[in-house]
């Protein structure tokens, strides 16, 4: 049989799938990531693809490849490496790279949430805020492999309860990350109650820490209908479990979009956390 093999690169795990023809799952299984350890982090991909056989490859990973280079990425020991370029020449065969964002939306937008829609907004609300956009079965990459990746752009609107803007990571100041990642809920919810809590625990609460993440939420994702318009926004990442985000979110953006009516919906993923490496598989969806 001739699936479609995924691999989900991750910084403390590599999990592996194959897909037969019609999507379903026909192997999976995760290993330990190498952590720092480049040539180590090669051959436990081809491990992987050697133990499922036959298929096309592609592959996730929590970064960016630009002229065939990785950038942007966590797993620091992948950075400046020419990863796809080396992966084809230890598994012979050609291999598909994208961003781990990316494959979350092309797996939500081929048979998840998304399915059937011409553009599928994926966002990851996790440790950090990333996304990815895939219009007609195909992810948008970017002139500079960026695309989606709304999480640095400032929080629009700021009012005094967002100041003072909090430090990124990134060197910038109030990005959309440092209020809407699971780490910016919790630090919002401390500055404003003293407690120190996980955002799971927060958003059980269900308090006024969770009415300013979903007014954020939506003045956010507000900016991105506004460039994108996209048909189905999917939500990834821990805050994606919150369930009342899909009712509240829609009722609050309105008010943001340059629109009389917005009829994008915001859905929760199918996959859950299969989406990275299921949208691995499917980077060859042709
Ligand atoms: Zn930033």
């Amino acid at each position: 049989m001739n699936g479609r093999i995924g691999i989900d690169l991750g910084g403390t795990k590599i999990e592996a799938v194959m897909l037969d023809r019609s999507g379903r799952e026909v192997f999976r299984k995760r290993v330990p990531t190498p952590r720092g350890d480049y040539a180590g982090t090669i051959s436990a991909v081809g491990d992987l693809v050697q133990q499922i056989g036959e298929g096309t490859v592609g592959i996730g990973i929590p970064g960016a490849e630009s002229k065939g280079l990785i950038k942007n990425a966590n797993s620091t020991w992948l950075i400046g490496k020419p990863l796809a370029k080396d992966l084809e020449a230890a598994l012979g065969r050609p291999v598909r790279l994208e961003n781990d964002a990316n494959c979350f939306a092309l797996s939500e937008a081929v048979d998840g949430a998304g399915k059937g829609a011409a553009v599928v907004f994926g966002v990851i609300l996790g440790t950090g805020v990333g996304g990815g956009i895939v219009v007609d079965g195909k992810v948008i990459r970017g002139a500079n492999a960026i695309a989606g990746e709304w999480g640095h752009n400032p929080l629009p609107a700021p009012t005094a309860a967002d100041l003072p803007h909090p430090d990124c990571y990134c060197g910038r100041k109030g990005c959309i990350e440092t209020y809407l990642s699971g780490p910016g809920f919790s630090r919002d919810h401390e500055a404003r109650t003293g407690q120190r809590l996980k955002a799971e625990e927060i958003a059980s609460l269900e308090d006024e820490s969770l009415s300013r993440y979903e007014e954020r939420l939506a003045r956010s994702l507000a900016g991105v209908i506004n460039v994108l318009d996209p048909d189905v926004i999917v939500l990834g990442g821990g805050m994606s479990n919150v369930a009342r985000l899909y009712t509240e979110v829609p009722r609050l953006w309105g008010r943001h979009v340059f629109s009389d009516r917005v009829t994008t919906r915001l859905v929760p993923p199918v996959h859950g956390d299969s989406s990275g490496v299921r949208g691995a598989a499917w980077l060859w969806n042709d």
